[in-house]
């Protein structure tokens, strides 16, 4: 379920701290460390998958309540009426640097598309 020295592996089983704003059975939120935007929450399932490249039809269930989560979240903050960014790195030229999935929720900010 868990990979040794998978930063976020440690971050779900809170060994190394965070600011966590929403947790349930399948997921915990935290703050980002380095935001980009005004608000910036991370959305990491507990379930160790490397990127979406790895997930598979057993895990459907679980993307689709990742998303759910970010939109409630978002709704519960207040910022969902003036819309908001849920993205996944997915890889090198994705730019993801931890390999344990996990959502973006960005708000606070208009944001441009295309991203760079
Ligand atoms: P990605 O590039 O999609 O893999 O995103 C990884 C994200 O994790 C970056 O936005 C980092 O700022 C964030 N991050 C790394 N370590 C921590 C940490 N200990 N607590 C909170 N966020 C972190
Ligand atoms: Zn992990």
């Amino acid at each position: 379920m868990r990979a040794a020295d998978c930063i976020f592996c440690k971050l779900v089983a809170q060994e190394i701290p965070s600011k966590i704003v929403y947790q349930d059975d399948h997921l915990i939120a935290i703050e980002d460390i380095n935001p980009v935007s005004p608000i910036h929450i991370l959305l990491i399932p507990r379930k160790h998958i490397p990127s979406l490249n790895e997930a598979g039809l057993d895990d459907a269930a679980l993307l689709g309540h990742l998303q759910l989560v970010a939109a409630q979240i978002a709704q519960d903050q207040g910022f969902a009426g003036n819309g908001y960014r849920l993205v996944s790195n997915c890889g090198k030229w994705g730019g993801q640097e931890v390999m344990h999935l996990h959502y973006h929720l960005l708000g606070g900010r208009k944001h441009q598309w295309p991203p760079g």
